[in-house]
């Protein structure tokens, strides 16, 4: 018979896996941490669905280093149940809830900022008092926001209702915000959505590439993190793990978003995210003289990376492309024709994007005479 103790531990080795297996993880990369968050998130406060201290204990969940909350300034669809007058309310709650859990979680306060066109909306995080961004002109609401310290972002660019043909583009309003520095990030990612365009004008305008859920509803039934799938997310390379360094990534536009398990940023942040996410384990001819390198490809990440054989050598066990799965390897076999030391091989990483249409290509020289 089971005494109770046994018990408690068998049910929460059975609970374990579920809530491990939806967790985002990447490696840190040399000199930098890899923050996972969500900068981008509504409540009841505004015309959200859920309470704070749910917001809260999805991020936890989903493994994110930190969270923002930003229900609409202008927007209160549940004044009737919820007034929300005090608009910094939501994010206090959450930062409540957030300071009694087990695991570290960054809550950031923040608001969006919901204007029609021509200034749209706009996230500002890491503000100190919403209520103050109460202001009649929508430019004076992006200078107070700068006033108070915050990091402002365009959100959902291409979204239709404000955009008909789903085509991301600067207002002229918004470029003098850009180039009064009271822009510094575009959203690339919002939600459901992707937008080549948003990040052809990240790339153009030294914008902040983004992605985030702009949750609403609950994160589960949004974006089915119980069977497989994962809420959009910003990667940012962060000197520290806090609330500071979290700050000084996103000012440097160390960012890398993460939708539908696709990188999309700057080549300068995505291959030392590769490289540290992809390693080399054993690398072996079988005996007999046979001449097929086996190498074996180690994934330090929960998302499976799709490599594209760019290599001079044909597969053994492939016809090109190679899925490497999350947290796991696989072991791909070139034809490399006699028993060498060494060859260079590479892959193009179709699951990450550089820019439009372009993805990053990782070269290495690998060999059973480079074995560690
Ligand atoms: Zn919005
Ligand atoms: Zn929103």
């Amino acid at each position: 018979m089971l005494r109770p103790l046994a018990l408690a531990l068998l049910l929460a080795c059975a609970a374990a896996p579920e809530a491990q297996d939806r967790q985002i993880l990447f490696p840190d990369v040399p000199g930098l941490h890899t923050m996972v968050v969500d900068l981008h998130t509504h409540t009841v406060f505004s015309d959200g669905d859920v309470w704070p201290t749910i917001r809260v204990q999805e991020a936890r969940r989903d493994g994110l280093d930190a969270l923002a909350i930003t229900d609409h300034l202008e927007l209160l669809k549940r004044a009737p149940d919820v007034p929300g007058l005090d608009r910094n309310r939501s994010a206090e709650i959450a930062l409540e809830a957030s300071a009694n859990g087990v695991s570290p979680l960054l809550v950031i306060r923040g608001a969006e900022i919901t204007r029609e066109q021509p200034y749209g909306h706009a996230n500002a995080v890491f503000i100190e008092d919403a209520n103050a961004l109460l202001l009649d002109s929508a430019r004076d609401v992006f200078a107070e926001a700068r006033r108070q310290g915050a990091f402002t972002f365009i959100t959902h660019p291409a979204w239709t209702t404000q955009r008909k043909d789903a085509i991301a583009r600067l207002t002229d309003e918004q470029r003098q915000l850009v180039a009064d520095s009271l822009v510094q990030g575009i959203e690339v990612v919002n939600d459901q959505t992707y937008s080549d365009e948003a990040l052809q004008l990240a790339l153009d305008f030294g914008l902040a590439i983004l992605g985030t859920s702009d949750l609403h509803g609950v994160a589960d039934w949004t974006f089915h993190e119980a069977s497989g799938g994962h809420r959009p997310v910003t990667l940012v390379l962060a000197p520290e793990r806090s609330a500071s360094g979290l700050r000084a990534g996103l000012d440097a536009g160390r960012t890398v978003a993460l939708f539908k398990q696709t990188l999309i940023g700057r080549e300068r942040d995505v291959l030392p995210l590769l490289w540290a996410t992809l390693g080399i384990g054993r690398t072996f001819y079988n005996n007999g003289g046979i001449s097929v390198l086996n190498v074996e490809l180690v994934n330090r990440s929960t998302t499976p990376l799709l490599l594209e054989n760019r290599s001079a050598y044909a597969l053994h066990n492939g016809i090109g492309v190679i899925t490497v799965p999350a947290e796991g390897s696989v072991v791909v076999r070139f034809k490399t024709l006699e028993r060498v030391l060494s060859v260079p091989i590479s892959f193009a990483v179709l699951n990450a994007v550089t820019a439009p249409g372009e993805h990053p290509v990782l070269s290495m020289e690998v060999g059973p005479g480079m074995n560690r």
